[in-house]
């Protein structure tokens, strides 16, 4: 369950990011949670929903976009996308894949105001 410690972190970032612009409400936060980050985003969403509370982010609407995971056939050139990390070429089988998105964890942005 890292989800919890990624959910610590966001809060932590967002509350250094309001000190330095001087603000006390963050109205929006733009997470990008990859289908291959290893990072479960309904369990994410639920941690960061418990801590919140009493945070800089307790008001502030929780937006969460999933980025599919992207694989790379290197046999037959395919792209799919890739559900998870040992997914094998659905076309001619071949694996290991390339893996081209989806690994992405990230704040995209935060909007204060
Ligand atoms: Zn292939």
């Amino acid at each position: 369950m890292h989800e919890f410690s990624l959910a610590e972190e966001v809060i932590n970032l967002a509350q250094r990011e309001a000190e330095k612009n001087n603000v006390n409400t963050i109205s929006e936060i733009q997470i990008e949670v990859g289908d291959l980050s290893g990072v479960e985003a309904e369990a994410f969403e639920s941690a960061l929903g418990l801590l919140v509370k009493d945070t800089i982010l307790n008001n502030s609407k929780i937006n969460i976009i999933r980025t599919p995971g992207k694989g790379h056939c290197n046999a037959c050139n395919l792209e799919f996308e890739m559900h998870h990390m040992q997914a094998s070429c659905p076309h001619c089988r071949a694996f290991p894949s390339i893996i081209n998105g989806g690994q992405e964890f990230r704040v995209l942005s935060l909007l204060v105001e």
